[in-house]
C-alpha cells in the first residue's frame, strides 16, 4: 500500500471513481479522461508500481482476464479493444501503480498518433 499513491486512495475509497468491476484482488474504473468511448484501467487493488515490479505471473493473468471480460461487458467485445500498459518514464507511465488500458468503441490507428 502506498499513502499518496492515486490508485492506492481509490482502492481505499479516499477518491471518487467510476467502478465498472470488481474482485477480490484487483478493481476496474472509468478512466477521468477518456480517449475512446471506452476507456478503463485494470489495475490490482495491492500497491505494484509497474510490470516491471509484478513479480507474480498468475496476477498478470488476472489483470488481462478481467480487462477482457470489462471489454466484453462494456461491448467491444465483438467490435474489438486495445490493452495498453505504459510501463515507467519512456512508455509514458504517469501514475506508478500499474494499470491496464482497455481502450475501444472507435477504431484506432497503430501506431498511435
Ligand atoms: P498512465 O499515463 O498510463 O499512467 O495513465 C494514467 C491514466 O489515469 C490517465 O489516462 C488519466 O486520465 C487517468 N486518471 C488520472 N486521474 C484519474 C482519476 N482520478 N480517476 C480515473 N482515472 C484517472
Ligand atoms: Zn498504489
Amino acid at each position: 500500500m502506498s499513502e499518496s499513491c492515486l490508485f492506492c486512495r481509490i482502492v481505499r475509497s479516499e477518491i471518487p471513481a467510476d467502478v465498472v468491476a470488481e474482485t477480490e484482488k484487483a478493481l476496474a474504473i472509468r478512466d477521468i479522461n477518456p480517449e475512446a468511448p471506452v476507456h478503463v484501467l485494470v489495475f490490482p487493488k495491492s500497491h505494484v508500481a509497474s510490470l516491471i515490479d509484478l513479480k507474480d505471473e498468475a496476477e498478470l493473468g488476472h489483470l488481462m482476464a478481467l480487462a477482457t471480460t470489462v471489454a466484453v461487458e462494456q461491448g467491444v467485445g465483438e467490435s474489438g479493444f486495445r490493452t495498453v500498459v505504459n510501463t515507467r518514464a519512456d512508455g509514458g507511465q504517469t501514475f506508478n501503480h500499474l494499470h491496464i488500458h482497455v481502450l475501444g468503441g472507435r477504431g484506432m490507428a497503430w501506431p498511435p498518433g
